[in-house]
């Protein structure tokens, strides 16, 4: 686990003054991504590495050009120097700990003069560039992590039986997702088509999703890979995950609840899925480390090879996740997004370690720039269910909004907003930068 050091130091201000209070991107983030600069400013045009600092992009390229990073940093910028941030995931914690601490040093206050005049060549307005997909993603594989999503979800549609599976306490669950569909935030997002079928119908038709979702979710980003017939023990498996972000897998319940049986999400879910652009990375997130919540009395133990005492008294973060919306009437009112829920990534079932070693201890061979989504992040109280198919009661209790509208799912237009923060007393808060899709209408079919 990452221990602190001079970089989780809140009382650390940047020479990039945006950056000082900035909301996600203070001194103390620093978390990566790919880019492309504003057409136009010096080095325009290729997609390259870059941090994040305030509303600025640092230009890794631009940094290694003018000979500011060494060692173990320097092999970090040179593995993110490319479109992906792929080679650099794959190095593991070493040198993208060591790109943190140097990067900290060259935009912390005290940096020397000489580096704060290269500011016209090293750092981009954000606004102005374009940011893309961090990673090339092999696999992404989606669980069920949420345990009050899980309930939720369980008494809409099993009301007569148990909500929980009996498999749930025992085995983190999850689906294969498509990697091929993961959008940065702020593609749009189409409306699916899909064969739907109601209650009382007698046989499905195929035509636009009628009931179309978001689920709150937290991203895994996986670091070093492992070999196939190799797993990964719970001990070491922290040590595999690289970063965080913001997930939403959109999803498709009228489709979903056609086609699930018997093997699970496929067309429902694999239209679209989008993510935060920025990997927050595993150091950047060590003061938020928390202990897993305590099981009930009654729950099982996790099978040893889930279970590691390491993980279970910090591998749990204290993460504030929460999910807006903004219909096509209230942008064009100029007003304010409606918040439909805040949780936190506390009431996660299994940690990130307990996800990532069940997904290898039967062999399955994990690559650098996996992703995993963690579940729909569901509070116990109903202000933070992270799913309308959860606030309304599957469709059974429109919400009303301070538009005048209600919804009980999404309508054309409508954009959703993730947003991530953690506080906590003495460290400096970050944030995990937006997670935004707006719905398009469906195609023509
Ligand atoms: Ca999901």
């Amino acid at each position: 686990m990452t221990t602190l050091n001079r970089t989780h130091d809140a009382a650390r201000r940047s020479w990039v003054a945006s950056a000082n209070g900035h909301a996600d991107f203070p001194l103390q983030n620093l978390p990566l991504g790919v880019f492309t600069p504003a057409t136009g400013t010096k080095r325009d045009g290729t997609k390259r590495g870059g941090i994040a600092v305030g509303d600025l992009i640092l230009d890794i390229p631009a940094c290694r050009h003018h000979g500011l990073l060494g060692g173990n940093a320097e092999t970090a910028a040179e593995a993110m120097s490319g479109g992906t941030l792929n080679a650099l995931l794959a190095l593991g914690a070493g040198p993208r700990t060591a790109l943190r601490q140097a990067v900290f040093d060259l935009l912390a206050e005290d940096a020397p003069a000489a580096i704060k005049d290269l500011a016209p060549e090293i750092l981009h307005e954000a606004r102005a560039s374009e940011i893309h997909l961090p990673v090339a993603i092999g696999g992404y594989t989606d669980f069920f992590a949420g345990i009050q999503h899980a309930i939720n979800a369980g008494r809409l549609f099993r009301p007569d039986g148990e909500p929980l599976m009996p498999n749930y306490k025992y085995v983190p669950v999850a689906y294969h997702g498509r990697a091929s569909s993961v959008r940065p935030s702020g593609w749009p997002v189409r409306r699916p088509n899909g064969q739907r079928k109601r209650g009382k119908e007698d046989a499905p038709t195929y035509g636009a999703c009628r009931n179309l979702d978001y689920e709150l979710e937290m991203g895994i980003w996986v670091g070093a890979g492992n070999a196939l017939g190799e797993p990964v023990p719970i001990s070491r498996a922290g040590e595999h995950i690289a970063g965080f972000c913001l997930l939403n897998d959109w999803s498709a319940r009228d489709i979903q609840g056609w086609e699930a049986q018997p093997l699970g999400p496929f067309l429902a879910k694999n239209f679209h899925t989008s993510v935060s652009p920025w990997v927050v990375t595993a150091e950047a997130l060590a003061p938020f480390r928390i202990p897993q919540s305590p099981r009930d009395e009654c729950d099982p133990a996790p099978l040893p090879h889930l279970n590691d005492a390491d993980d279970q008294a910090q591998g749990a973060f204290d993460i504030e996740v929460e999910a807006l919306l903004l219909t096509a009437a209230m942008r064009e009112a100029g007003a304010a997004p409606h918040r439909l829920s805040i949780g936190n990534t506390r009431h996660l079932y299994w940690t990130p370690a307990q996800m990532l070693a069940h997904h290898t201890s039967n062999g399955c061979d994990l690559n650098a720039g996996d992703l995993f989504g963690s579940g729909t992040i569901s509070a116990p109280e109903d202000t933070g269910w992270g799913s309308l198919l959860e606030i309304s009661r599957a469709g059974r209790q429109p919400i009303s909004l301070p538009s005048g509208e209600s919804r009980t799912f999404l309508q054309d237009g409508d954009e959703i907003i993730l947003r991530a923060r953690c506080t906590r007393d003495g460290m400096a808060s970050i944030g995990f930068g937006e997670c935004r899709g707006t719905i398009l209408p469906a195609p023509t079919c």
